[in-house]
This record gives structure tokens, C-alpha cells and sequence, in this order.
């Protein structure tokens, strides 16, 4: 079946900078599965699977301005220390790490630059803001979503939302 709004889609991918370096795979690991069409995902990469179907493997080489964004330099912020995720867990944040935000626009990654007891100062740059990305990307497998996916708007079991 093709990619429609309402599917769930699995699939690899393998994330390359303009140089050509890779910079992420899924190949190793288990394929992302997210609910198409309620924009969980990169949203240059999901339009991009529109369409497509179990099998299909192409790559799609997007501009900053549509995958994370041109490099702004203002965009240092000063955040409640708990609103942070990721990998420091219940440590101190540390400058040059990397954490997640969640904002009106869905989740965000950001670089602490540096950290207090309660406020971070971070920089809502996502580490790949500015950069020309390349997508490999192999669909794996297209199915229609369960009504219970849908109300959630997210995709369940392998690769989704674990609840
Ligand atoms: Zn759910």
C-alpha cells in the first residue's frame, strides 16, 4: 500500500552532511515508525515519503531551510534546568552537551553552552541548523493505522510510542 495520511511507515534511513559524511543511520538498529501526515517527523521527510511504498529506496538531499533550519545567531535562551531531557539524565548539565526541548513547534535539540543549578543557557540551534542533508531512505513497511493510533496521532509498537 502507498503512504497516506492516516498509514503508519517504517522506515531506514541514513543521514549524510554535503560532504558526503554520515552522520546517522538506523541501518543497525530498528527502523523509525511514526504515523504519516501529522508532521512527527522532519517535515521535508515526510512529504518526500508521500506516495511512496514498501521497498521503494531513493535519497533527498534538503536545504537548512527545509530540515533544521539556517544557523541563527540569537538564538541563545535561558531555560528552566527541568525542562531539559536527554542523555545527562539526573546529572549536571554540562557545556558542549546536547538536550532535547519541547516547544510549540514539537521537540527541539539544543547544545548547553552553559549551566546553573536551575536555569541552563543553551543554543536553540539544532546541532545540524545550517546544513545541506542528505536522506537515504529505504521504506520498510506501510500499514493503516488502528483507530487508537490516529486519536493519539502517533504511531504504536516497534519503533513508536511505547505505552
Ligand atoms: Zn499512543
Amino acid at each position: 500500500m502507498k503512504i497516506t495520511d492516516k498509514t503508519v511507515v517504517q522506515f531506514h534511513y541514513t543521514l549524510k552532511d554535503e560532504a558526503g559524511e554520515q552522520l546517522e543511520s538506523s541501518f543497525d538498529s530498528n527502523p523509525l515508525a511514526y504515523l504519516h501526515g501529522q508532521k512527527n517527523m522532519l517535515v521535508g521527510v515526510e512529504n518526500s515519503l508521500t506516495g511512496k511504498e514498501t521497498g521503494d529506496k531513493y535519497s533527498i538531499t534538503l536545504q537548512p531551510e527545509d530540515a533544521y533550519g539556517v544557523y541563527q545567531e540569537d538564538a541563545v535562551q535561558r531555560i528552566p534546568a527541568k525542562h531539559l531531557q536527554g542523555s545527562a539524565g539526573n546529572t549536571k548539565w554540562k557545556a558542549g552537551m546536547v538536550a532535547v526541548v519541547q516547544t510549540e513547534q514539537g521537540q527541539r535539540q539544543v547544545t548547553v553552552i552553559k549551566s546553573g543549578k536551575f536555569i541552563v543557557t543553551v543554543d536553540m540551534n539544532s546541532p545540524l541548523a545550517g546544513k545541506v542533508l542528505t536522506f537515504d531512505i529505504e521504506v520498510v513497511d506501510v500499514r493503516a493505522a488502528t483507530d487508537e493510533e490516529v486519536e493519539h496521532g502517533h504511531a504504536h509498537g516497534v519503533g513508536g510510542h511505547q505505552h
